[in-house]
């Protein structure tokens, strides 16, 4: 019965876990990296066609982006998610698959003129088909067989709507152990959401650490009047209102926060003025999260749905879909607000507002999320004159402000009270989903305020829930820097930043009977092998130990 941790260890995106119970394997989420990307990844240890499930934890990318590519390498078994995160997934892997099959064009188009061969994308539109009719849909708190030996269930983590903490039960022989996976720990009082919910016990917890030596400033404030404030001030003196977020999740919250403070009188003399969501993603997600079942939502949201007024809808809220809706918007002069993604300005049709916008005084750019180094979102918040956007400069002449408290995660101390609620603590706690400082900091708070013994494995790591013990544990293979992509060219869904606020390698698209994967095969049956040599003669094993080493030179020559 083992673990294996495969990605978002010392380093935020590409989660990834392996299971492997009485001979199945089964995976806890199947992301794809994106962003800053520190640590080199392990490969899947096992062929694809031997998965036997997939536990997800919840729709974002970075935990959901490479099921496709999973389907496409021979994945046929179930996926086991709740419903909401299951309709998510159905338009945020077409969107995508979308992105990617751009990339593969436009690098395609680049190659054919320097003569070398097309590239594939890493999954298309029909992968995206594929791998949804696997998904089985869920509710929260019903415990459901996985597999022969694998039980789980899924508990609201207040991140995003539908993401769940698992508590997963793993039997083997007469031997049965809890392990819990905390998924991304959501923020509490984030609007249309409930807060995390706590888990009881569990043998071994796998717990994120995004945030995990960082506490969110901002506190308790009253986002709804602060959003008004900002567009208030910007309509009065004539300008747009440009608000770079989050197609799923955060256009949802701020559509939530225009229709409340209207409801509270919170808006002077700009009657039904413009609020254009501009990013079909989003407005597929906003009639996602009008149509979920009401028990996905907090309680307010639900005291909102009892007075047959719809939370995400008001006066004057329009949407785009198509490009020539997008660029309409800037045609008139009236003063009015844009959402539009991507959340952190890199990509997408925000930049195209930006343009029209930056250089005018009387607009206002306002952040409502982490903008990540590197980013152009990062660039105007740290004060740049101008910019280059679309190939053109933009002088910054705009208001610039960021919006205090705006989280999708817990901070350190919402993680350490979340598990501070497990009745029976975890005799073993992992952690991952963090930076180096994070996840280091993480662990050492966890250690000092529970007691607990814990750490933070680097991807390819082995820990045997039996035993309590690393069968393999890997050292950190930091990733060699890229060069820089010029302003001009598109950038891959993997160099974008992520939907969310965390920070790949080349993935490996090797097919499961390749010399690569039977390479990796023999290295795993050696593995087992050493573990049974343990009351070998002495001289025998520091033979052996010599040859494996001599083996490892002469791989890295
Ligand atoms: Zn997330």
């Amino acid at each position: 019965m083992n673990l294996t941790f495969l990605g978002a260890n010392h380093e935020v995106t590409g989660s990834r876990t392996l299971i492997e119970c009485g001979g199945l394997y089964g995976l806890v989420d199947y992301g794809m990296e994106q962003g800053k990307n520190f640590y080199e990844n392990a490969p899947l240890p096992v062929p694809p066609n031997q998965i036997g499930f997939v536990l997800l934890t919840h729709a974002h990318i970075d935990h959901s982006g490479w099921l496709p590519l999973l389907f496409k390498q021979g994945f046929q078994g179930s996926i086991i998610t709740t419903d909401a995160t299951a309709d998510l997934c159905g338009i945020m892997l077409k969107d995508a698959a979308h992105i990617q099959m751009q990339d593969a064009e436009w690098q395609n188009k680049k190659g054919q003129r320097a003569g070398s061969a097309p590239i594939e994308p890493l999954y298309d539109l029909d992968d995206v088909e594929g791998v949804l009719k696997l998904f089985v849909p869920c509710a929260y708190g019903k415990i459901i067989d996985a597999a022969p030996g694998v039980r789980v269930r899924f508990t609201d983590i207040g991140h995003l709507l539908g993401s769940a903490a698992l508590e997963v039960w793993l039997k083997e022989g007469d031997t049965e152990k809890k392990m819990v996976f905390s998924g991304d720990v959501g923020n509490k009082n984030q609007p249309l959401i409930r807060d995390p919910e706590p888990i009881d016990s569990a043998d071994y917890l796998l717990i994120e650490s995004t945030y995990g030596d960082k506490l969110h400033d901002g506190g308790e404030v009253d986002r709804a009047a602060i959003l008004a404030a900002c567009i208030q001030k910007t309509l009065d003196r004539g300008g747009n209102v440009v608000i770079p977020a989050f197609a799923v999740g955060r256009t949802q919250e701020l559509l939530y926060f225009i229709r409340e403070a209207k409801e509270r009188g919170l808006f002077h003399g700009h009657d039904y003025f413009p609020v254009y969501v501009d990013s079909p993603l989003a407005n597929e997600a906003t009639t996602i999260f009008q149509n979920c079942d009401p028990s996905y939502l907090d309680d307010e949201a639900r005291a909102i749905l009892a007075r047959h007024v719809n939370p995400l809808m008001f006066d004057g809220l329009l949407t785009a879909t198509t490009s020539d809706d997008s660029k309409a918007i800037n045609v008139d002069n009236q003063p009015k607000v844009i959402i539009s993604a991507s959340g952190m300005c890199d990509a997408g049709r925000i930049r195209h507002h930006l343009k029209y916008n930056l250089w005018r005084p009387e607009s206002l750019v306002l952040f409502v999320g982490y903008q990540a180094d590197g980013t152009l979102g990062r660039l105007l918040l740290d004060g740049a004159d101008s910019v280059k956007i679309l190939g053109e400069k933009v002088a910054v002449k705009a208001e610039i402000i960021n919006m205090p408290g705006v989280s999708g995660h817990a901070d350190r101390d919402g993680l350490l009270d979340w598990l501070g609620k497990f009745q029976q603590k975890p005799g073993y706690v992992f952690v991952n989903h963090g930076e180096d400082a994070e996840c280091g900091a993480l662990v050492q708070s966890i250690h000092e305020m529970f007691g607990l013994e814990d750490d933070s494995p680097f991807s390819g790591s082995v820990y045997d829930l039996i035993t309590g013990q690393y069968t393999y544990k890997a050292q950190g293979v930091p990733v060699a820097p890229k060069e820089p992509v010029p302003e001009q060219q598109p950038i891959t869904q993997a160099q974008r930043a992520p939907e969310t606020p965390h920070a790949a390698p080349e993935p490996h698209q090797a097919a499961p009977d390749s010399p690569y994967w039977r390479m990796l095969y023999s290295a795993d049956a050696l593995l087992k092998t050493l573990h049974t040599l343990g009351g070998a003669p002495s001289k025998e094993l520091a033979r052996i130990q010599r040859e494996i080493e001599a083996l490892t030179r002469e791989v890295k020559r």
